[in-house]
């Protein structure tokens, strides 16, 4: 009997067994469905959202995402070339202005003029700021995952159907009809938890996201987030997002190409006429009052991990990090990633 089996190998799943498999036998039940990590845009951003108030432990996390990478062997897939932030308004360029002064070393504020000079092809009419953060190359980093995990776990390419917790041990069902035993069973299964009978209560919300990948008509040395965001990527731009609630399937629209090129154009004007090499979309599964994830024990031996919303890789390498404890010392998980509807 293995300690552990992580249903998904999506970042969830992937930097749990990267941190589990140090001390645990691990077998890594890679799924087949659509993997939200596979389509993310790349951006590692502690300052995420509009009055760039982050989450709790972003910091922490930007540390245990350091780490994961280290562990990884991964260190090159990720670019902290910093963040440009234009401010939208002037009420929020007052704001970015504030939180630069009393954040030298997290971010650092500049006029619009300076923005002209260093970065021509970026409007910014309001300033803008420069904060800490990056890209990361997600492909490369979950394949680079994978190789790392392949002779520290067993990986197998299935799909968990159900399991029982007997108390002392889970058994788990795969779609192959075989079942496996192990101690812990640990649910990382995005947003196809949905389609799990166990799991279908769960107090979780799906939205969709569409990004739409550019011919880089322009050099942009670092990620632009405000109306949407641009990412540079190799010789592309992956440009975000949309945020649908409600959606009829996987597929990217029209509707949301030109949403998302309108919006990043008011960024970079130059977006407007590249060239539209694809467009890609994925399912963000968020906890509706927290916004933060959900990690818990569902029963003794059967942990659920997910609710990353639009920060995995942060929130991926947080929860990775500090697994093991929170498994031997279930009253150790905060408090905010726990269960509410139970
Ligand atoms: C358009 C878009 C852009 C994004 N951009 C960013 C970004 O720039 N930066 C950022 O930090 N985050 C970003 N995100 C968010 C990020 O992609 C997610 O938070 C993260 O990928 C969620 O990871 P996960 O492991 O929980 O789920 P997933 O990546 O969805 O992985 C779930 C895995 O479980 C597997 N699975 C499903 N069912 C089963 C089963 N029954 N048995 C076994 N395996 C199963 C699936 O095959 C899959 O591999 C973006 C999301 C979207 C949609």
């Amino acid at each position: 009997m293995v300690d552990v089996i992580i249903a998904g190998s999506g970042l969830g799943g992937s930097c749990a067994a990267l941190w589990l498999s140090e001390s645990n036998s691990v077998t890594l039940l890679s799924g087949t469905a659509p993997a939200a990590s596979a389509v993310a845009a790349g951006l590692v951003n502690p300052l995420a959202g509009q009055r760039m108030g982050g989450f709790p432990n972003a910091w922490t996390a930007y540390e245990d995402f350091q780490h994961t990478l280290h562990r990884a062997n991964a260190l090159e897939m990720y670019n902290p070339c910093g963040i440009l932030r234009p401010a939208l308004n002037e009420t929020q360029a007052s704001l970015f202005f504030v939180i630069s002064q009393t954040n030298p070393d997290s971010l650092i504020w500049l006029e619009s003029d300076q923005i002209d000079e260093m970065y021509p092809s970026i409007t910014a009419p309001f300033g803008a700021t420069i904060t800490k953060g990056g890209v990361a190359d997600i492909s490369k980093l979950l394949d680079q995952m994978a190789t790392t995990l392949m002779p520290r776990c067993n990986v197998i390419h299935q799909n968990l159907t159900d399991w029982e917790d007997h108390g002392s041990e889970v058994t788990v069902m795969l779609d192959s009809e075989t079942s496996l035993q192990t101690r812990k069973l640990i649910l990382a299964v995005g947003a196809e938890y949905q389609f799990l009978s166990k799991l279908k209560n769960l107090h979780l919300h799906c939205t969709k996201g569409q990004l739409v990948h550019v011919s880089m008509s322009t050099d942009l040395p670092l990620p632009v987030s405000g109306a949407g965001y641009a990412v540079p990527a190799g010789n592309k731009l992956i440009l975000g997002t949309t945020y649908e609630h409600s959606y009829k399937d996987l597929e990217p629209t029209n509707e949301g190409i030109t949403k998302i090129l309108a919006l990043t154009k008011r960024m970079i004007p130059s977006v407007a006429s590249a060239k539209i090499l694809g467009a890609s979309a994925g399912i963000r599964v968020g906890v509706p009052e927290t916004r933060l994830p959900m990690v818990d024990q569902l029963t003794r031996n059967v942990w659920i991990l997910t609710g990353l919303g639009s920060k995995g890789i942060l929130l991926a390498s947080h929860i990775g990090r500090n697994l093991e404890t929170w498994l031997k010392t279930p009253l150790s998980v905060p408090d905010e990633f726990r269960l509410r509807n139970n």
